[in-house]
Formats: structure tokens, sequence, C-alpha cells
């Protein structure tokens, strides 16, 4: 895809200890898209995810993306199970922080901040600490603290996983209204058949040992998803037809 903002050229990744966790894996994301990655545990995820952010290198084959052509100004953001707060700071704070390392000030940051904690839903809750929120407000905060520099590149490692089934698809829900408020290529890892659906424009299934690319799924619903998607034929068919992609994938792979 010439187009692509990043991309994957028959990529290998093995590790010292000789896990073999990549094996000529080829993708491509365009600017502005929304892609899942599917796959059983252990099919190399993770390692995509580590690599498109350029914390770690391939073996073989090629990474192109905006961390790897221009390190110093990739607008590349990360969000991982963990909401990862600073506990000693409250919500606004854990916010601001990206931008503070960057040299911004509170006052310039603010109506920024102000925005984005409007948008995830904790406009009343900028001077709670962590530890007074619930997993899904920390995980509300979390993405809006990746959001906050406006990233290009948005790398989302199973986030919702550990949140139960109603924070979750209110989370899906308020994801997709904030990308699609600012449209940023965003790469989100699940084990959620359901969850890859309701989200993505094309989900890459990938299958394990050693973790391969095994099929890419393109989900035709319009923008903006609304919960009544998730009751609907057209949503139950992808439902099937990537629940058939994954159990081939885990077919396929000696688990
Ligand atoms: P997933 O995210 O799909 O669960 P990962 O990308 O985390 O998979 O891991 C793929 C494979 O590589 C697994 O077998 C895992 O144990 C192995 N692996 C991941 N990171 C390392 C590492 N730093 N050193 C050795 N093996 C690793």
């Amino acid at each position: 895809m010439s187009d692509a903002l990043i991309s994957l050229t028959h990529v290998d990744k093995t590790f010292a200890s000789g896990t073999r966790a990549l094996q000529s894996v080829s993708l491509a994301v365009a600017p502005g898209e929304f892609v899942s990655i599917l796959g059983p545990s252990g099919c190399g995820k993770s390692t995509v995810l580590r690599l498109v952010a350029g914390l770690d290198t391939p073996s073989a084959g090629q990474v192109d993306a905006p961390a790897w052509r221009d390190p110093a100004h990739a607008r590349t953001a990360f969000v991982f199970q963990d909401a990862t707060l600073l506990p000693w700071a409250d919500v606004f704070d854990n916010v601001w922080l990206p931008l503070r390392l960057a040299g911004i000030s509170r006052e310039a940051a603010a109506p920024r901040i102000e925005a984005l904690l409007a948008q995830m839903g904790l406009a009343d809750f900028a001077q709670a600490y962590p530890s007074a929120l619930s997993g899904g407000m920390k995980m509300r905060a979390a993405i809006a603290r990746a959001r906050v520099t406006d990233p290009q590149v948005l790398l989302m490692d199973e986030p919702f996983a550990a949140l139960d089934e109603i924070t979750r698809q209110r989370l899906n829900t308020d994801l997709l209204a904030g990308w699609l408020a600012a449209p940023m290529a965003v790469m989100f890892v699940t084990h959620s058949v359901f969850e890859a659906v309701f989200l993505s424009q094309r989900v890459i299934v990938m299958g394990a040992r050693p973790g391969r690319v095994v099929d890419t799924v393109t989900i035709g619903e319009p923008y903006p998803r609304t919960p009544a998607f998730r009751t609907s034929a057209r949503y139950a068919d992808a439902c099937q037809q990537l629940s058939a992609s994954l159990e081939a994938a885990m077919a396929g792979s000696a688990a």
C-alpha cells in the first residue's frame, strides 16, 4: 500500500530466547484508519505494536512507521490494559503530563485537556485522584492522556480486557466518537471478535506459533456506529465471519 502510514513487510521477530514471535508478517495501515489485530495469546500482537512504536527492532524484514521515519517528532501514543496513571497526580495533571514534558504550560494546555476530559465523560473528575476512580474511568483518563498530543498513531494493547462488559461497550462507543472527531490511525489489539467488529474498519487475524497474519476482514459498516449496530443482523454476520476466521487461525496453530 503506497499511501500507508504504517507498514510491516515480511517481518520476522525472533527473541534471544529463541522464540519465533513473528514470521513473515506483512500489513499496512492507512492514515486515519481504525484497524484491530485479533488473535490468540502469544500470536505476536503486542510484538507488532512494539515494533510499530519503535520500541523493538525486527530480526528481518522492514517496519515503516512515523516512529521509525522521524523518531523525534513522531506523534505515536500507546494505551495498555493497565491505565498506568500517576497515583500522586489528579486526572488533570495526569492528562497534562505528555504536554508538560513537551514544555507546554498548564494554562496553555488547559483548553485541550478540558475538551478531552469532557469528551471522555470526565469533566467532573479533573481534580480526582486515580485511587478514587473506577477501572473504566481510569481507562478514560489514560485515553485522554494518549490523545492530548493529537497523535497520528494510537496503539492500544487490550485496553478494555479487564473491564466489565457494559463499561467496555461504553468505552468502545466513546473511543469511536473521539476517533471520528479527530481521526488518527488506530491499531487496537484485542481477543474479542465482538469488540473488533464493533470498532474496526479492518481486522487483521493472526495465528500463533509462529505469529503470522492469516486473514484480513473488512467491516463495511459506516460510522458512527451506535449501540443499535450490536443488535443488527449485519453485526451478527460480521461476528460469525470473523469467528470462523479466528477458529481457522487457531486450528492452524500448534497451540
Ligand atoms: P500476544 O500479544 O499476541 O499475546 P506477544 O507479542 O506478547 O503475543 O508474544 C509473542 C511470543 O513472543 C510469545 O510466545 C511470547 O512469549 C514471546 N515473547 C514476547 N516478548 C518476549 C521477550 N521479550 N523475550 C522472549 N520472548 C518474548
